[in-house]
């Protein structure tokens, strides 16, 4: 009847024991602040469970004179620069 499921949280942390450090994989709303998951199909992008804030990670790399999308992704930080 209980379903067994595995601890996932070490999964989001990547440990340097030569260092000592502890690096974070995910990210974090913007929105809402709850962490985020990464999904790689269809499009790889990082998508918030919680208020469904989604962050697209590539813009179409088919075709290259991409309008402007949705207004969800207004804060796309990984627009490529055009190189002529
Ligand atoms: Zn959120």
């Amino acid at each position: 009847m209980t379903k067994q499921v595995k601890a996932r949280a070490h999964t989001w942390y990547e440990v340097d024991y030569n260092s000592g450090t502890i690096r974070f994989l995910r990210r974090f709303c913007p929105r809402c602040g709850s962490v985020m998951a990464h999904h790689k199909v269809p499009v790889p992008r990082w998508h918030c469970g919680k208020c469904g804030y989604t962050i697209f990670e590539v813009q179409a790399p088919e075709k290259p004179a991409a309008p402007a999308q949705a207004k969800s992704s207004a804060r796309s930080r990984r627009a490529q620069p055009k190189s002529q």
